[in-house]
């Protein structure tokens, strides 16, 4: 036994001197989640992988393919990076939020960048985020400079999601920021190490803390391909951080009983006293009407409210992981004698 374990050190001291194996951390690992990324996920690893190799000795490249169905994971493996490259292909669609954690989990660099797939953000600005990260942040992240691409219907709704997200949220979580960000080692752990299943990585960002920078980036129009987010994912995504990172709407109905029992008191009170005063009046039957409407309305909302947290909760309490991982491996060139 002993005799066997000398021989698989030895063996493995000797694999590692003659392929000069360097097994410390990477330096930077970028996590780009991919979800039907055919059209443009070849010339983003070209590119990254390329400004990789020139910005830090050591890096790793580490695509989730997020279940793609159009051949992504397949050109991801045929290709020829100039750093490695680790594909976790997952075992279906899980959502960016999903497939970034799948990434970071899996990332071993000192620190890490989270880029999209679509050539939108420009990667001149990950030496922008090097260079602060350099100088102490520890999360240095991209906010848009404008949102002129965008449709008007869009911006509004972003605008009031992040005022109701900010209302009474234990950290302001910024409305223009993007998942295009680099963190310190210490930050991926502190997100890994969370241990809700269902995410809004927009707000724990902001709620692990750490200094922080925000750098503003223009963004490009997409590569190729079509966006991914479209207004029914987005509404999910939407109720996912309100119900993650607030509680007023499911507290406020306490105020809102109390103010209508309240009214409801002082109506009876000046029904009785006008019928003691002035007699018997029985038309009113409209006034009866509406207001079983409107409680029945404001009820059934808040019922409604409800179900959201409690569906959360259910969702969480189930405890089934946020991802699958159906395949994992490694793209690397053999390493030059
Ligand atoms: N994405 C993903 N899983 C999804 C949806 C999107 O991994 O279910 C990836 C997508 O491939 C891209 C990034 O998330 O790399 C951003 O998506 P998209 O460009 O569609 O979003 P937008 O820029 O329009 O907000
Ligand atoms: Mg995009």
């Amino acid at each position: 036994m002993g005799r066997m374990h000398e021989i698989t050190r030895d063996t493995a001291i000797m694999t590692r001197h003659v392929l000069r194996i360097d097994t410390s951390a990477p330096d930077l690992s970028f996590v780009i989640p991919a979800y039907n990324e055919a059209e443009t996920i070849v010339e983003t690893l070209d590119r990254v992988s390329r400004k990789a190799g020139r910005l830090v000795p050591r890096s790793e490249i580490i695509v989730v393919d997020d279940g793609s169905r159009d051949g992504t994971a397949d050109l991801v493996q045929a290709g020829d990076w100039a750093v490695p490259v680790r594909l976790l292909r997952l075992s279906r669609n899980f959502g960016k939020e999903q497939a970034i954690m799948a990434g970071l989990r899996h990332a071993a660099g000192k620190a890490v960048v989270i880029l999209d797939a679509d050539l939108q953000e420009p990667l001149r600005y990950v030496d922008a985020m090097l260079q602060k990260y350099r100088e102490g942040h520890e999360i240095v992240y991209a906010v848009r400079a404008h949102r002129d691409d965008e449709s008007w219907l869009k911006r509004r709704g972003t605008a009031a999601f992040y005022r109701f997200l900010n209302i009474g949220s234990e950290v302001p979580i910024p409305a223009g920021a993007r998942d295009f960000r680099l963190m310190d080692r210490k930050v991926v752990d502190a997100l890994c190490a969370l241990p809700e299943t269902n995410r809004f990585m927009k707000g724990l960002y902001a709620w692990v803390g750490f200094r922080t920078f925000a750098i503003p980036v223009e963004l490009q129009p997409r590569g190729g391909g079509s966006t991914k987010f479209g207004f029914r994912r987005l509404l999910r995504l939407g109720m996912t951080g309100l119900t993650a990172f607030t509680d007023w709407p499911l507290r406020m109905w306490t105020g809102i009983g109390m103010v209508l029992a309240s009214m409801s008191i002082l109506y009876g009170l000046f029904l009785a006293a006008r019928t003691l005063l002035l007699g018997h009046d029985l038309p009113g039957w409209s006034t009866l009407a509406v207001a079983i409407f409107f409680f029945g309305g404001i009820q059934v909302m808040s019922i409604g409210v409800l179900g959201e947290y409690l569906a959360c909760v259910f969702n969480e309490v189930k405890g089934r992981p946020g991802y699958l991982i159906a395949q994992d491996v490694t793209i690397a060139r053999a390493p030059e004698c």
